[in-house]
């Protein structure tokens, strides 16, 4: 079994000397060991971040100077074009474009989702490899499972640790992959951006049962997603056909609210990628970003037949 070491200070060696481990904010035992595990499951190495928006701050203030512009996936999580915008103030800047196609030029690093949440476009990872600009991929949704982003020419994995990785909703962490992190690192210990053990022991424990978790959660998805598409009140499904992640849209807002509160077994509830499902109107959060009706559905790993047993009294409601 993996242990979790709380401490914060490991003594010096017998001549006085630091080990590998000496303070926590530098490096820890439990921490590296999630590290090492998620480095090996993308194929590079790994650093923890207390949660994906840490991890995307510290990567964007890192690699990137007053003056930079991020080319940033259209319709990505709504939190991280949030973030570019509070980090204005410090002359960064972003222009948003459409990841299906080629970036566009003078952008000093691109920032892609795979799949896009909650817009579920895969992006065109080729076109942005070719553009001379560092490649990010945000691969909190496809996990990697489904999608190795460094073994197709990106630089950076993002991973909101919080959804797929770590899987259960109890841990709040964040990760970013790659073949040489060591100034990542190095940012990461002076700016204090630093993880803590219990979230990075969970995120080991979560690893071992991803790909169990993910494949059914892709299994009872795909039957979802087609089910919905038959239903008469259901306007518009998206579901890129990898993962438990699926959004859809009914007639308006006000529909939307009858269907988000209306369910038993799905929780009406944020965020995505737990053992339970999920569903919540984006609208709130994202205004007219998205449309009035649409809805985001996390598929957890419950019965299929009662996910959508729930899921269809709710829309009968219409
Ligand atoms: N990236 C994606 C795709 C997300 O869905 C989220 C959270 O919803 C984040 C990043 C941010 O992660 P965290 O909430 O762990 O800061």
């Amino acid at each position: 079994m993996d242990s979790l070491d709380r401490s914060t200070i490991w003594p010096y060696d017998e001549h006085g000397e630091p080990r590998e481990f000496y303070y926590s904010r530098y490096a820890s035992p439990t921490v590296a060991e999630a590290e090492r595990a998620l480095g090996a499951l993308e194929g590079g190495e790994a650093l923890l971040f207390p949660s994906g928006t840490g991890a995307a701050t510290a990567l964007a203030l890192a690699l990137l100077t007053p003056g930079d512009t991020i080319a940033l996936a259209e319709g990505a999580y709504y939190g991280t074009s949030v973030l570019f915008q509070t980090l204005a103030k410090w002359g960064l800047r972003y222009v948003e474009f459409d990841q299906t196609g080629p970036p566009p030029d003078d952008v000093q690093l691109i920032w892609l989702e795979a799949p896009s949440n909650p817009f579920l476009t895969m992006p065109d990872l080729d076109a942005a490899v070719a553009h001379p600009a560092p490649v990010l991929v945000d691969s909190t949704v496809a996990t990697p499972i489904f999608l190795r982003p460094l073994e197709h020419g990106a630089d950076y994995v993002l991973h909101s640790v919080t959804k797929y990785l770590g899987g259960h909703d109890d841990a709040l962490l964040g990760a970013v992959a790659g073949h040489d992190l060591a100034d990542l690192q190095s940012f990461r210990t002076r700016t204090g951006i630093s993880p803590a053990p219990d979230p990075a022991w969970l995120l080991a424990r979560g690893l071992k049962t991803l790909e169990a978790r993910v494949r059914r959660q892709t299994e009872s998805a795909t039957a979802i997603a087609q089910r919905l598409a038959e239903h008469a009140k259901v306007v518009t499904v998206r579901y890129p056909g990898i993962s438990g992640l699926i959004s859809f849209d009914v007639a308006d807002g006000d529909a939307a609210r009858i269907v988000e509160t209306s369910t038993q077994l799905i929780a009406n509830a944020t965020s995505l990628g737990g053992v339970t499902s999920v569903m919540e109107s984006r609208h709130r959060w994202e205004g007219d970003r998205v449309p009035a009706g649409l809805l985001r559905l996390s598929i957890g790993l419950e019965d299929p037949d009662a996910i959508w047993g729930d899921l269809a009294q709710a829309l009968n409601k219409l």
